[in-house]
């Protein structure tokens, strides 16, 4: 059985630490003592230590939104894994949408983060999925099998185990538009197959496949009882505590 996990992707929000010890504490008062999913705050850099603090006693735990794939040197305005880990990360999102298009990531340079992620001991969260155009042409499934071939590409079966997966349709993502379930189980299910057949059938049932693009509270429960839906990364409504809460009630897991 895998433990779903609801991750929120704060963004370029709540940078300053007050803001975001407020959003974590907030979040912590309604759901750090849940144990049925697993749940994750994801602040900026710059705030990841305050919510570590904050979420402290909690089961609540915290990831990082990006790495660079070096311990340290000259690479002027990267984040080291070395340095998540010493703020007390646990996982750390990979290859965002946001970061393949604006700041132009490919899956090579991805799954050199992902190798290195797995190295230090971080669970990667790895983002793949298509844009609308892609969708209308029909070329779903080719982008997310082109994602995960290179996102995990000289991984073993093991490592895969760990590596949690978002599926985010580019196309849903801050737009107010959600893929249907039925939609959003189908691309899972191809996702899961794909993995049967890259390594076998217990790595495929292990890997958990979260689903991101405007999930809220109402659409929460539909999606996330999909059978091979295994939780949600949230932008939006998981910056404020109803809306982030709400999802994790309406998870169908509590
Ligand atoms: C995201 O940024 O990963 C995301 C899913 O955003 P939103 O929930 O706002 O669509």
């Amino acid at each position: 059985m895998r433990k779903l996990i609801l991750a929120g992707n704060w963004k370029m929000n709540k940078g300053a630490a007050s803001a975001a010890v407020e959003l974590a504490r907030g979040v912590a008062a309604e759901v750090g003592a849940v144990t049925e999913v697993d749940v994750v705050l994801c602040p900026p850099f710059t705030s990841l230590r305050p919510v570590v603090e904050a979420v402290k006693g909690t089961r609540i735990t915290v990831g990082a939104q990006n790495m660079y794939p070096e311990d340290s040197g000259a690479f002027t305005g990267e984040i080291s894994p070395l340095d998540l880990l010493d703020c007390g990360c646990k996982y750390v999102i990979l290859g965002h949408s946001e970061r393949r298009t604006i700041f132009k990531e490919t899956n090579e340079f991805i799954n050199k983060k992902v190798i290195c992620a797995l190295a230090k001991g971080l669970i990667p969260i790895m983002c793949i999925g298509e844009t609308e155009q892609e969708r209308i042409d029909g070329k779903t499934e080719t982008v997310v099998e082109d994602h995960l071939k290179g996102g995990l590409a000289g991984l073993t079966p093991e490592q895969v185990r760990t590596v949690v997966i978002a599926y985010e349709p580019v196309w849903a993502i801050g737009t107010g538009k959600t893929a249907s379930p039925e939609d959003a189980q189908a691309v899972h299910k191809f996702c899961r197959d794909w993995l049967t057949n890259a390594y076998d059938q217990a790595t495929a049932q292990a890997v958990r496949i979260q689903y991101g693009g405007s999930m809220k509270p109402d659409n929460a429960h539909d999606l996330l009882t999909q059978p091979d839906i295994d939780g949600g990364l949230i932008g939006g409504a998981s910056l404020k505590v109803d809306s982030f809460v709400g999802i994790i009630r309406n998870s169908g897991a509590l």
